[in-house]
């Protein structure tokens, strides 16, 4: 039976970039027949332009009966003198805890053909490929008591609540050590444990969610630390565990390790493995409507897709092996641009992506 992939282009390049995945999804349809049929919703500002909010009822009913979400980006300019209420993100964020996505995935791949990009050496991170495991609905974002008061002297005080329950823990842990399994099985579990006794329960739940994964290493790391270590040898890293907070932080530092933010994808899941799949960029409005957005990111958010809701590695594969054959090939969108490449625009990233689906076995 045909699986229903709600896609949502947004603003900015969202559009744009979008425009490149549906190539990629016609291709895999219309040559491998992959059933998957797709239907398309306003998000973001365009959403408000049209319906005056910026997450329509019909979007949200769309992404509950679809099985996979596919997302552009949100936001620009013209929409930040809204209210608060109705700004772009709150459709995204309103996406995200309607759906109830617990599990963020952030890969930080740096393709060998791209090491120049980075801002580190070349041999500190070429090849590296690490999987980002952060928890996304719990944590200090949503701890209560929240905000700003005044204490009896006065003073205004600020507070957040940083707290987890045990299943809230098991359930992001045991998706890392599932998600270990079909890589190079190691799992580093973050916590700051000496200190925070909320992440002292991380770490024990944690090993203890380990027993039922004795296939998988499991190692832990102060995120201090780890902060340090993603910069020094990153590559030590398969698969990293964290908490919402400290997810937040390391999967940024982690994407600039491979150069340029056009290249990440990302996924958010729910407890059936249901998702929400984008790239980690932007609306970037300052080159939207120039065509030269890198669409790979996107592309490669199709890619997980396919693996982690539709349990479809096969194509999965064949559309990351085409991302890197069209890098082996030189195709390069300005932002990976360097000397001895050939530039092209957003159109030519998607269709040299199609060519190298077509030319596979
Ligand atoms: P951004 O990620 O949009 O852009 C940062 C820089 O990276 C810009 O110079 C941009 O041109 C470049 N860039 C981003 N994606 C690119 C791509 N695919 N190809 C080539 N270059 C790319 O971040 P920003 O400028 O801080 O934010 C712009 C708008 O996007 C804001 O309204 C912000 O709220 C929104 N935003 C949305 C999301 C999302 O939808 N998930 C995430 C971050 C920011």
């Amino acid at each position: 039976m045909s699986k229903k992939i709600a896609v949502l282009p947004g603003d900015g390049i969202g559009p744009e970039i979008m425009a490149e995945a549906r190539k990629v999804l016609d291709c895999l349809r219309d040559d491998y027949g992959v059933a998957l049929e797709t239907e398309h919703a306003l998000i973001g500002g365009a959403a408000y332009d049209a319906t005056a909010t910026p997450f329509p009822e019909a979007t949200l009913n769309l992404c509950r009966q679809a099985d996979a979400v596919l997302l552009g980006a949100v936001g620009g300019p013209r929409w930040e003198a809204l209210d608060y209420s109705v700004r772009p993100e709150r459709g995204l964020l309103g996406l995200r805890s309607e759906l109830e996505l617990f599990a963020n995935l952030r890969p930080a791949i740096l393709y060998p053909q791209l090491a120049a990009a980075s801002s580190l050496k070349p041999e500190v991170v070429s090849g590296l490929d690490i999987m980002i495991i952060r928890e996304l609905t719990g944590g200090i974002y949503f701890g209560k008591p929240r905000g700003v008061h005044k204490n009896e002297q006065g003073e205004r005080v600020g507070v957040n609540t940083l707290i987890y329950s045990e299943t809230e823990i098991r359930r992001i842990a045991k998706i890392a050590f599932d998600i270990a399994r079909h890589r190079n099985k190691r799992v580093c579990s973050i916590d700051k444990a000496n200190v925070l006794e909320c992440t002292e329960l991380w770490r024990q739940v944690v090993v203890e969610t380990h027993k039922d994964y004795p296939d998988v290493a499991l190692s832990h790391m102060y995120v201090d630390n780890a902060a340090m270590q993603l910069v020094r040898a990153p590559k030590q890293f398969d698969v990293m565990l964290t908490d919402n907070l400290f997810g937040d932080i390391l999967s940024d530092c982690a994407a600039m390790l491979t150069g340029s933010i056009g290249m990440l994808p990302s996924a958010s899941l729910d407890k059936n493995g249901k998702g929400m799949y984008e790239p980690i960029h932007g609306s970037a409005p300052d080159i939207a409507g120039r065509g030269i957005a890198n669409p790979l990111a996107t592309i490669l958010s199709l890619a997980m897709m396919l693996r982690y809701t539709f349990n479809d590695a096969a194509n999965a594969d064949r559309i990351e092996r085409a991302v890197q054959q069209a890098l082996e090939e030189g195709h390069r969108t300005s932002d990976i641009y360097s000397a001895h490449t050939i530039k092209v625009d957003t159109a030519g990233m998607g269709d040299a992506v199609v060519a190298a689906i077509r030319g596979q076995e």
